[in-house]
């Protein structure tokens, strides 16, 4: 569903990405390890358009969302190509990036009634069910600033979903949050996995979590994908040094 080609980004004369190759395949759940700074977080933004690549190519589900011409010019999809597949992705931040000055219901229901134009009593009941989903049923008229780190990421999940995502990023959704807060969390993102036909790409720190629901690990430091397995491979038997360095650290 997603394809990175030969993928770099330079942030001032930085290389954060080197000649990224990586695919994401229909309902695959991929979890990207590493030390901070290695290019993770690079990785997500530049599909969801909030960063340009330097050089390479990157299509989703066949189109191309950002493409180096020969001539070294890097293109842009078309406004409603983009708005196509920018709509088939979510994206679930650390810092939850809700809208303060709206209650959850408007918060969930936003994107469907003015993005896709959806009627509004639909998108309410479409709302209601996905915050009926991660818990939150009862705190529909609440604002952001009433709820708990936990339930504010909660409602940004819910407002990932209603829109019916092909592909889900999750930005390392459970480290701004309070140890406690952390479970109810993972919990709702597990429930989500079941889901066979959202892929989903998981920044963590969560090794746990990561064994948990990844079908694939990738490991990343400076820019490249060092290692990549499935979980058994990953954590029982990683083979690079500066990967198995990396687990001693966390586990
Ligand atoms: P973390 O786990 O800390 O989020 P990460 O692996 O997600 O790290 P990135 O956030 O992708 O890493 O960042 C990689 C490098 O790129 C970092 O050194 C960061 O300082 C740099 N960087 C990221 N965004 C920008 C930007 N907009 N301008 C300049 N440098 C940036």
């Amino acid at each position: 569903i997603v394809r990175y080609r030969n993928v770099t980004k330079v942030f001032d004369q930085r290389v954060v990405l080197k000649r990224l190759d990586l695919d994401i395949m229909p309902g695959e759940k991929i979890a990207l390890i590493g030390p901070s700074g290695s290019g993770k977080t690079t990785i997500a933004r530049l599909l969801m358009t909030l960063e340009q690549p330097t050089s390479g190519t990157i299509e989703v589900n066949g189109e191309l969302l950002w493409h180096m011409q020969h001539k070294g010019k890097l293109i842009t999809a078309n406004e409603k190509h983009l708005h196509r597949m920018r709509s088939s992705i979510g994206m679930v931040f650390q810092h939850f990036n809700l809208f303060p000055h709206m209650t959850i219901l408007r918060n969930v229901m936003e994107a469907l009634v003015h993005v896709r134009k959806i009627p509004k009593p639909q998108a309410q009941q479409r709302a209601l069910e996905l915050l009926q989903q991660v818990g939150l049923q009862d705190h529909i008229k609440k604002y952001p600033a009433q709820l708990s780190g936990g339930q504010k990421q909660r409602v940004a999940i819910a407002r990932a979903l209603v829109m019916e995502p092909k592909i889900l990023l999750f930005d390392e959704v459970t480290s701004a949050l309070d140890p406690e807060l952390v479970g109810e969390v993972l919990d709702v993102i597990k429930g989500i996995a079941e889901k066979k036909d959202t892929a989903m790409l998981l920044i963590t720190h969560e090794m746990d979590f990561a064994r948990e629901i990844a079908d694939r690990i990738l490991f990343t430091d400076g820019g490249v994908i060092v290692e990549q397995g499935t979980p058994e491979q990953i954590f029982e038997n990683p083979q690079s040094p500066r990967l198995q360095a990396f687990l001693t650290r966390f586990l």
